[in-house]
């Protein structure tokens, strides 16, 4: 949506102050998929919107849902002709989860992960990021239900487009936009310590999520390259500066990968890692099951992964297994590419 565009218009019809924040209203709010919808706004006024400018930056290609229908994926055409994906999916009935995209393709290359094989096409603006939340209030609405979560965990390394990904979370914390509470809202990242820190002054009530994955730099720097530049070492200074500044509680994502880091060594080493970080207490691990991305890897069992968690908690670790919704039609962590 773009608001700027928006004001013009209004101002161009010469509408009267109240009239933006009717309209922000019915779009953010209510999510209307046209301006057609909004009855508390004069007929030619509405015509004229729907001549000048679309409610979303990009088409929609197509929506695909899952047998349970409890995930959704959408291919969303941008009109540059890049394509990227938003996924829904409701980890508990009445509750909506949203992951969203912040890059065409990801400079990080994760050898894990379908969205690092593309590398980066480009950044994507704060209005394609957070038209994905709002396209899927629109898709929410016809079943009317709501979005309690936006996640930055589709598309790309949100700590690499800061200044558009924090310019989309002050839209999504807006009162007068989406006003969705920042507790509510999660950045993921590979690790990146500066982006770590602005994040902690600039949103300290976003959660964060640290994709760790490994315990050994030895094996990080192998699967993730990230890790040659932001080692172990930097990543846990990283963390304690996040904690003096936030105190909040950060997730340590860790993909259980068969043979790679899932043996007894590996989780005293990621026991290790998580002790040396100090402040146990507001760490979280959570084990998630590889989704398959045509790489060499291959998931760990159920069994396998119960047992290592097991492991963690019997050290004090505070660990759950993430439930992995929308591998079925792709839409799962790390599956992501734009296809
Ligand atoms: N770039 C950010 C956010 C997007 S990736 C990051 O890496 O954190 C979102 C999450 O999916 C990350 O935790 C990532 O490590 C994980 N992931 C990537 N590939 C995966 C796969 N094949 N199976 C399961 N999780 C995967
Ligand atoms: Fe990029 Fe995240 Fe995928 Fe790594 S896991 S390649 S950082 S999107």
């Amino acid at each position: 949506m773009d608001l700027q565009k928006l004001e013009a218009v209004l101002q161009s019809q010469n509408q009267p102050k109240f009239r933006t924040e009717q309209l922000k209203k019915a779009i953010y709010q209510d999510g209307i998929s046209s301006f057609t919808e909004i009855s508390n706004i004069p007929k030619d006024l509405r015509e004229i919107l729907v001549k000048e400018m679309g409610l979303l930056s990009f088409e929609v290609q197509k929506v695909l849902v899952t047998k349970d229908g409890q995930s959704m994926k959408a291919l969303l055409k941008l009109s540059d002709g890049n394509l990227i994906e938003a996924v829904l999916i409701a980890p508990k009935p009445d509750v909506w989860s949203v992951c969203i995209s912040c890059q065409v393709g990801c400079a990080i290359g994760c050898k894990f992960c379908a969205t690092g094989k593309m590398g980066l096409k480009r950044n994507l603006t704060a209005e394609e990021i957070t038209d994905q939340v709002l396209f899927w209030i629109q898709y929410l609405k016809n079943i009317n239900q709501k979005i309690s979560t936006v996640v930055f965990m589709g598309m790309g390394e949100p700590l690499l487009n800061w200044e558009q990904v924090s310019r989309s979370l002050r839209d999504l914390i807006d009162p007068t936009l989406f006003g969705f509470g920042a507790r509510s809202i999660s950045v993921s990242t590979s690790g990146i310590p500066e982006g770590i820190e602005k994040l902690a002054m600039e949103f300290p009530q976003v959660n964060l999520a640290l994709s760790l994955h490994f315990g050994s730099d030895e094996k990080r720097s192998q699967a993730m390259p990230i890790n040659r530049k932001n080692n172990l070492e930097t990543l846990r200074e990283a963390l304690k500066k996040y904690f003096l500044k936030t105190n909040r509680k950060v997730f340590l994502e860790y993909v259980m990968l068969s043979g790679v880091n899932d043996s007894r060594e590996d989780a005293d080493k990621l026991i290790r890692f998580v002790k040396s970080i100090g402040k146990l207490q507001l760490l979280h691990v959570n084990l998630i099951r590889y989704n398959s991305t045509g790489s060499e890897f291959k998931p760990s069992s159920k069994e396998h992964t119960v047992e290592f968690r097991d492991y963690l908690a019997q050290n004090r670790i505070d660990v759950t297994i993430r439930k992995s919704l929308g591998e079925e039609i792709q839409g799962a962590c790390g599956q992501l590419a734009g296809k």
